[in-house]
């Protein structure tokens, strides 16, 4: 009989665990329960975490931890040097990483802030002059304050690097090198990445310190909790096959990604003429617009975001129950990332990609990144002379755990290929709530059911 783990056993202070148990979390995530252990002595880590693994808290935990001897009551900005750094991808992230700092730090003398680019770097000189112990930041955003003066960095005792590998495929490793230049040599190093390639591995040779390697999941997997499934479709066909499988989802929450900003724009406006309320969220909106949309979509005012790759990482929409790729990206690792943003902490999430012919290739390299098929399925296009063209795939390997999963092979005569689409979704709110950091009352833990560790009672 083994003991339960809880927060209580990984050794976390009283503040913490009070800011913990008010956010809901009753039991640690698989990297909560690895990572933690590993940062608290001190020790560099390099975790293989997928996006929705509650990874934030892994590391931040541990940070706020190690800093809570040096939180000072002091107005004096010179008692709340920047202790802890924290890199980002993209604003989203940085947004979305420092809300949970400022969440976990609630009891703490701590303070926290978030500095990103994309809107008047006025606006967040005055908040860095009070003193902040933790930064969350983009890298780019980072320099100009560097180069501004209106940061110090000597102080810095330890760096988080997020999403490594997203940092790497935005080309942001010359702001890395730069950036890490100017941070003492004696620091504490903590590297999260999604997906483990030769680059990362290379990046965690050049700016860690015999790292301590955990992995929650294998490598560039993708969450069991995702039902995938391709549909083979033309190109010319796609934006039909869209709107049908939105209007008979009758979707409340839906991500679809694009590969260029302008196929987002134009798409967002076809669905929108067709009485679907839709977004489009790209690198060519402001912060401002960015953040208007995601709201509104979080909000339930627009069903249908869509959106570029760059755009949606980092996105945090708790239970999201769909994400379609209308073009599948020609990266794999987008693939996993994208994917990623639903089922996340436990919950049950449907991953649809629209594939024409040229796309084929793409999806022979993803299908060898995640070492599965994705089931290829048929649905009859509303349209009375075109179809989406039957399926070649034939029986796959891929096992899928869902009930409601459509078997390979369907029959072209059938309305829909597969009963989600034909229930309404419903917000999980009305039902039994999963567990996220906002919801209430009786949880089951997250690291059940995000598959973790054996827990025994
Ligand atoms: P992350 O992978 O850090 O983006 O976290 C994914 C989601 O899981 C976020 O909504 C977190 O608030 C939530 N979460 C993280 N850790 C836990 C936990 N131990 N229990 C319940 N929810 C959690």
């Amino acid at each position: 009989m083994t003991e339960t783990v809880n927060f209580d056993n990984l050794g976390l202070a009283p503040e913490l665990l009070k800011a913990l148990a008010e956010s809901g979390y009753t039991t640690p995530t698989p990297i909560q329960l690895q990572g933690i252990p590993v940062a608290l002595a001190g020790g560099d880590l390099m975790a293989g975490a997928q996006t929705g693994t509650g990874k934030t808290a892994a590391f931040a935990l541990p940070l706020l931890q190690k800093l809570l001897p040096l939180a000072s009551s002091s107005t004096s900005p010179a008692k709340h040097p920047v202790r802890a750094l924290i890199l980002t991808p993209t604003r989203e992230l940085a947004i979305q990483v420092e809300e949970s700092v400022k969440a976990y730090a609630k009891h703490t003398q701590l303070r926290s802030l978030v500095v990103y680019g994309g809107v008047d770097i006025r606006t967040q000189t005055p908040h860095l002059k009070t003193g902040v112990e933790v930064l969350v930041a983009t890298p780019g955003r980072l320099l100009d304050h560097i180069e501004q003066k209106t940061l110090q960095l000597n102080q810095v005792q330890m760096l988080v690097l997020d999403e490594a590998d997203r940092m790497l495929d935005m080309g942001f490793m010359p702001d890395l090198r730069r950036i890490l230049a100017l941070l003492p040599k004696k620091r504490q190093n903590l590297m999260f990445s999604a997906t483990f390639s030769n680059e990362i591995k290379k990046l965690a040779d050049e700016f860690l310190t015999n790292p301590q390697l955990i992995e929650v999941a294998r490598s560039n997997a993708t969450n069991d909790n995702v039902t995938q499934k391709v549909y083979q479709v033309a190109q010319s066909d796609k934006e039909t096959l869209l709107i049908q499988l939105l209007k008979q989802a009758d979707a409340k929450q839906v991500i679809i990604f694009t590969k260029t900003k302008i196929t987002a724009s134009r798409l967002s406006r076809s669905l929108m003429k067709e009485g679907i309320n839709a977004d489009a969220i790209h690198g060519d909106k402001s912060q401002q617009e960015r953040i208007k949309a995601l709201d509104a979509f979080k909000a339930g005012t627009v069903t249908a975001l869509v959106a570029t790759d760059v755009a949606a990482r980092g996105l945090d929409i708790s239970e999201l129950p769909m994400v379609i790729n209308y073009e599948i990206p020609s990266a794999p690792e987008d693939y996993v990332h994208r994917i990623g943003r639903t089922g996340r902490a436990g919950a049950l999430g449907v991953a649809i990609s629209f594939v024409s012919d040229d796309e084929e290739k793409y999806l022979l390299e993803i299908e060898k990144l995640i070492k599965r098929q994705i089931p290829k399925e048929t649905i009859a296009l509303n349209k009375p002379t075109q179809r989406a063209r039957p399926a070649t795939g034939t029986k796959t390997s891929y096992q899928d755990k869902t009930q409601d999963a459509a078997p390979a092979r369907r029959p072209a005569k059938q309305k829909s290929s597969d009963p989600w689409f034909d229930k309404p979704y419903e917000p999980s709110t009305e039902k039994t709530p999963l567990p996220n950091r906002i919801s209430s009352g009786k949880k089951k833990p997250v690291a059940v059911l995000l598959g973790g560790l054996p827990i025994n009672k």
